[in-house]
């Protein structure tokens, strides 16, 4: 079978980066499913979902892991086209991908102990951010 639903997050933009672990937990509890896969997807092209060892000084080697690969600063074609200036937030957000799928065993998300799931928002203003779930299973 196949269970969908939706959270929503507010976000700080320029690389924010939310552990969302614990949300997506309650949801597959609520569901009946207790084996399969659980894909998790942000809708939008400025934002990602990977998963890290969430702790403060990782979360400030991520921020500045992004601005090392893809600078803030730097001329992008992109911002020509809207004015929106935030061509670094698309490339990190696909460089980043916009979905994670995790295993799910008896009812667990197969997660290691320093492994979360998190949503990085790399746009260049506060977002509301909607994460879709899709757990297949049964
Ligand atoms: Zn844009």
């Amino acid at each position: 079978m196949v269970f969908t639903d939706k959270i929503t997050f507010s976000t700080k933009g320029f690389c924010d980066i939310i552990d969302i672990t614990e949300s997506v937990d309650k949801i597959i509890k609520k569901t009946k499913i207790k084996n399969g896969l659980v894909n998790i997807f942000v809708k939008g092209s400025t934002a990602a979902i990977t998963t890290m060892e969430y702790e403060s000084n990782l979360v400030k080697d991520m921020k500045e892991l992004a601005e090392r690969l893809i600078p803030q600063n730097k001329f992008y074609h992109h911002d020509q086209t809207w004015g929106d200036n935030n061509g670094f937030s698309h490339l990190r957000a696909s460089l980043f991908s916009a979905s994670l799928t995790v295993p799910l065993s008896n009812g667990q998300l197969e997660l290691g102990t320093w492994q979360q799931i998190v949503l990085l928002d790399f746009d260049n203003r506060p977002r509301e951010r909607q994460v879709l779930l899709k757990i297949l299973g049964e």
